[in-house]
């Protein structure tokens, strides 16, 4: 293709071609995903500025704006600026300069046609609905939305508005207030993507026949728009305030209940919308949620960055079907893996493969998808994938004896380099490595249940342990989708450690007479996910006293609490425990009033915050930083608040 006007900037490049077709491209520099900095908007500017002029004098029939980087289309905002940007003197500034560049964008004379491949999401998603015509590749890596509510904020370059012209008021607003990912399908679907193609090199064939036809993406149809009419928008945002309030509080996370109010304000007209947007926005940048969201985002990310480079883990061989090693085989395989599974016969093999497959039917969209997962999970009775796994877990019940008798009987058969870990909950690793030949090799992976939910795993460190097997397991944290965090061989790790304290000392406060129903109502209205006791019924009152007892705070033998273990109430799983259980769900009596709710959830938090404070100081975590996002991760704990650290330095808890 000889390329007839040519500019290169730090960020993007156009060129226009023979057919006069304009093509913009983003690659941000120095960075492995595109992202709209201030500079990159700045570059924007002048191109949009040289398209004009190209435009107006015939030399140039249409864009088409594709990303020159593997990993994805734009993946938002430079989140790494938001900092300096709450600054009240900056942002609005910031923020009309963007909106203008996006309105010049959609009112370009010839027609722009965004390709979108992987991540399209925030502030890239609000560039590409100021296109004309956005084309989405139809693949497994396509995400497509607004993420801003994570971060404590909502979309801010014209997307609120735009999103409404285009997928309606209840889906747009249903796709900001969630922030969740759709696929390439999903999108189209809601109107925001207005063509499929199959593979990214399609994008810019398509591209070019899309302008060449003029083609232009047509507004949502009027039935959908009629939610946002009249008094029926008073009543719809009564009702996304209702759902929204099920999630959290307003109090905590103020951004999906100010983008209820623009909505409630604007929402049967776009352009209003996109303009009222800015006034809304500027003050959610700098509240303490958003400063502490970003926070948590910086942490998550960083924990992306650890691992070993290179390692591939291909075959993950997990020893012990019940609860945990069936549900991180099942794990395992979702995510791509092969898995062999061994216990001590086929039928205790097979309740995990079912609910393997309820897993894989839940999470996978065809049936065919379904049946390759299920011949990714092999039963393997007699541990004949021992030799070829690079990755071997653990999970068998919690006894020293039969742990070291399974790693001493296994250790000649692994190939080298293989990752040896154990999912013990309590035991020393440096006692279960004792038998073995090369004890450096046995790390800790220490998932948490339900492990299809919950993100963390905490990757354990014995004092044979080197850095290059930490990495290594890290790195398979990582490559299953999980968020490791390196934490020292020692009592309860790092959760059940900073758990316990608390969840015993609700307890001990519920059998001195105060109400279960209060202390959880306190937790939540503290800013926790669930209270205490609630948790203490979910975990299953037999694990609680084993890891009470393990951390040398037994339940005494009189408490209510060891009455209801020895009756055989454990909690949830048994339809019984601290309270009685329907469908999953505790069935709770009636609150008693209280004058200060939050004030009573943060005295109850105390001992969580307390001991991570002690969990850092005897190093069994490394920092502050990483001991804040694993109790994130691992407990829930407020992350508006940053984690129970950072809490405490503002003087939150
Ligand atoms: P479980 O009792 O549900 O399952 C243990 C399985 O190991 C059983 O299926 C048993 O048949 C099998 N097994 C016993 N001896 C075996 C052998 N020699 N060879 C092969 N299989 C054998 O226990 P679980 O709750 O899944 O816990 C397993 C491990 O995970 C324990 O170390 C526990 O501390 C840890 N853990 C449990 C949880 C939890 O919430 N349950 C959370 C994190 C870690």
């Amino acid at each position: 293709m000889i390329a007839l006007q040519e500019t290169v900037t730090k960020h993007w490049s156009f060129h226009t071609d023979v057919e006069k077709l304009g093509w913009l491209t983003i690659n941000t520099q120095g960075a492995g995903v595109n992202t709209l900095s201030r500079e990159a908007i700045m570059e924007l500017e002048t191109l949009v500025a040289r398209i004009e002029d190209l435009a107006s004098s015939g030399e140039v029939i249409g864009v088409i704006l594709l990303s020159g980087k593997d990993t994805g289309f734009i993946a938002g905002a430079d989140v790494s600026e938001f900092d300096a940007m709450s600054d009240f003197s900056v942002l609005p500034e910031a923020l009309k300069r963007t909106h203008a560049l996006f309105t010049r964008i959609e009112r370009l004379k010839v027609p722009v046609v965004a390709g979108i491949h992987g991540f399209c999401l925030g502030g890239g998603l609000e560039l590409a609905l100021a296109c004309h015509y956005r084309i989405a590749v139809n693949d497994e890596k396509t995400r497509i939305g607004f993420p801003e509510v994570n971060l404590g904020i909502f979309p801010g370059f014209g997307g609120t508005g735009r999103s409404i012209r285009q997928a309606g008021p209840v889906d747009a607003m249903g796709t900001m207030l969630t922030g969740k990912m759709l696929t390439a399908g999903a999108a189209r679907g809601l109107n925001l993507v207005d063509r499929l193609v199959r593979h990214r090199d399609m994008l810019a064939w398509e591209g070019r026949k899309a302008v060449l036809q003029k083609r232009k993406s047509v507004a949502a149809a009027p039935i959908k728009r009629l939610m946002a009419m009249g008094p029926i928008r008073g009543y719809v945002a009564s009702k996304m305030r209702e759902q929204a309030s099920k999630k959290a509080r307003k109090e905590h996370y103020p951004a999906p209940f100010a983008l209820i109010d623009l909505f409630e304000a604007h929402g049967n007209d776009w352009q209003a919308m996109s303009r009222g947007e800015i006034d809304a926005f500027v003050p959610l940048m700098g509240t303490e949620t958003a400063t502490n969201l970003r926070r948590v985002f910086f942490a998550s990310e960083s924990l992306k960055k650890q691992g070993a480079k290179g390692a591939k883990f291909a075959r993950v061989h997990v020893i012990g079907a019940g609860v945990m090693g069936g549900d991180i085989a099942a794990w395992c395989a979702l995510r791509g893996m092969a898995v062999t599974l061994q216990d001590i016969d086929m039928e205790r093999i097979k309740p995990a493969l079912e609910r393997g497959k309820a897993l894989f039917k839940k999470r996978l969209k065809s049936k065919r998808e379904v049946d390759t997962a299920m011949l990714r999970l092999e039963a393997d009775p007699t541990g004949k994938g021992v030799a070829r796994a690079d990755v071997i877990i653990e999970a068998v019940v919690e006894k020293l004896e039969v742990k070291q008798a399974i790693f001493s009987g296994i250790e000649d058969q692994l190939k080298p380099g293989a990752i040896l870990a154990t999912n013990t909950s309590s035991i020393e690793l440096e006692r279960i490595a004792e038998g073995l030949k090369d004890p450096a090799r046995l790390i800790g992976l220490h998932f948490f249940n339900p492990v299809a939910q919950l993100p963390l795993v905490e990757v354990i460190r014995s004092t044979f342990n080197s850095d290059a097997e930490i990495g290594k397991g890290a790195g398979f944290a990582l490559a299953i989708g999980k968020s490791p965090v390196v934490v020292k061989s020692a009592p309860g790790f790092l959760v059940n450690r900073v758990l316990m304290p608390y969840m015993l000392g609700a307890v001990k406060r519920v059998e001195a007479g105060e109400s279960k129903e209060l202390l959880d109502a306190a937790a939540v209205a503290f800013g926790m996910p669930m209270g205490p006791i609630e948790l203490m019924d979910t975990v299953g009152l037999d694990v609680g006293q084993s890891v009470a007892r393990e951390l040398g705070q037994a339940v005494p033998a009189e408490s209510k609490f060891a009455g209801l273990v020895s009756a055989g109430k454990l909690g949830r799983k048994t339809g019984e425990g601290f309270y009685k259980w329907v469908d999953g769900k505790a069935q709770k009596g009636e609150t008693p009033p209280h004058a200060d709710l939050a004030g009573l959830g943060r005295e109850l938090v105390q001992p969580l915050v307390d001991t991570t404070e002690v969990v850092v100081a005897e190093g069994v975590v490394a920092n502050a930083g990483l001991a804040d996002i694993g109790v994130i991760l691992g407990t829930g704990f407020a992350p508006f608040l940053g984690g129970p650290l950072k809490a405490r330095a503002d003087g939150r808890a």
